[in-house]
């Protein structure tokens, strides 16, 4: 779907998230990594116990080892007849008068089928005693419970966290398969931008989308390849585009920012419309209305392009609206919604119908209610909203204005923006 020019209707955010995904081809190359280096991978197959874990019925608690029986009398007195602890198993057989003493993981005797905790017993030489009953199974844990032998631990698609990386290391496995990264490249594009280092004249700013755009992609798992700052001349654009898509640079995809919109030194615009096979978008979106989406076709080989608007809270929002799912799916990955929550709004909120707007909000938790308010600024250049905020309210493409005390959709940020 392509919306040229400031005439045509924008396009819905449902709409270009349809367009993006029909559009994507996910990589299907892959590669062995060393389970350390396994963090925000893709997991390429299933991950198969072929082992259990526990691999033998363990003790959950310090303490003794017995044989339950609901018949016994209270207090019940047992005699001590050996030790087992991690990784030192007890061998011998232990009869229904009879207790191990036992610490936590070290694997259940075989006549045995509870622990009673250690606080719970008085202690006489050899002998224990203790009072009420201890039923089957009671601080035991069972061989199998974390995972059994041809159960799928983690599946294809998987973006591997921490515990996923422990639970592989739980079965053995030193080694994963995983897609390979996608080589993303990020530039930005303006003749006011100035990088770090460089002198500030008059009228200049500081090129500080790169920097978000390039942290984002990195935690999104991707190698990022950093082309700096792209004057707006539509000769040097063309051909960084063409050579970041061919095969000196390689890239899977081109993430831009700025020059879509359709101002008078948006040369990005034109450039992209002359390599073909990019659309332009206004999209029904605030902030973040002009995006280009398409691709670049150069020495044979093609790179999608995300040509994301120039104000930097627009960048960000459009990436979580839109690019990151993109690049879930072109890495490989289940594409898992941002998390969300449901938040009693404090203030009201004016909204007309016929547009997604991205409100960044506080949220905060009392009495198990999430309430959040929008941050004081909110303009799409006003960078710093981000920071202060930890959510952003998202207000559905039909909906009006937020009265005080309704409820509202946010996307949590924590560990993302
Ligand atoms: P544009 O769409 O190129 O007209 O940019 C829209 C606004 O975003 C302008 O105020 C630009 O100066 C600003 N802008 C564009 N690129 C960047 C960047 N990389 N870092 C900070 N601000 C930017
Ligand atoms: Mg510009």
């Amino acid at each position: 779907m392509s919306f040229d020019g400031d005439d045509h209707p924008a396009l819905s955010l449902e709409g270009a998230r349809r367009a993006i995904d029909a559009a994507i081809e996910p990589i299907v190359a892959t590669e062995r990594v060393a389970l350390k280096d396994g963090l925000a991978r893709i997991l390429a197959a299933d991950l198969v116990a072929g082992v259990a874990v526990p691999a033998h019925d363990n003790a959950a608690m310090d303490g003794y080892a017995i044989h339950a029986d609901v018949d016994a009398a209270s207090p019940r007195t047992l005699h001590v007849v050996g030790k087992a602890r991690a990784g030192f198993p007890y061998d011998g057989t232990v009869a229904a008068d009879q207790c191990v003493r036992i610490f936590t993981g070290a694997m259940m005797p075989d006549d045995c089928d509870a622990v009673v905790p250690q606080e719970v017993v008085v202690a006489d030489g050899d002998r224990i005693s203790f009072d009420g009953l201890i039923s089957t199974g009671q601080n035991r844990r069972l061989a199998g419970e974390d995972l059994v032998v041809g159960s799928i631990v983690l599946a294809k698609g998987r973006r591997l966290a921490p515990s996923d990386l422990g639970l592989a290391a739980s079965i053995g496995e030193a080694f994963l398969t995983v897609f390979r990264r996608p080589r993303i490249a990020v530039f930005s594009t303006g003749d006011e931008l100035r990088d770090l280092g460089q002198s500030l004249d008059v009228g200049s700013i500081r090129d500080s989308n790169r920097y978000t755009l390039i942290a984002m992609l990195s935690r999104l798992g991707a190698e990022v390849i950093d082309l700096g700052i792209v004057a707006d001349d539509p000769d040097t654009l063309e051909a960084t585009l063409l050579r970041t898509c061919g095969t000196a640079v390689a890239a899977d995809a081109i993430v831009t920012s700025g020059g879509v919109s359709a101002g008078g030194a948006d040369y990005t615009r034109e450039v992209m419309h002359r390599l073909g096979g990019v659309s332009f978008w206004k999209l029904a979106v605030k902030p973040g209305r002009p995006m280009a989406f398409g691709r670049v076709t150069a020495e044979g080989r093609s790179a999608l392009l995300f040509g994301l608007p120039g104000n930097p809270v627009a960048v960000m929002v459009v990436f979580y609206a839109l690019v990151r799912d993109a690049l879930l799916k072109l890495m490989g990955a289940r594409v898992d919604p941002m998390p969300s929550i449901t938040a009693l709004c404090d203030v009201p909120i004016a909204k007309l119908p016929g547009r997604t707007e991205f409100v960044r909000g506080v949220a905060v938790r009392g009495d198990g209610v999430w309430t959040v308010r929008p941050t004081a600024a909110q303009g799409s250049g006003i960078l710093r909203s981000m920071s202060e905020a930890n959510c952003l309210i998202v207000l559905g493409h039909e909906r009006g204005a937020v009265v005080a005390g309704e409820q509202v959709e946010a996307w949590p940020f924590q560990g993302l923006v």
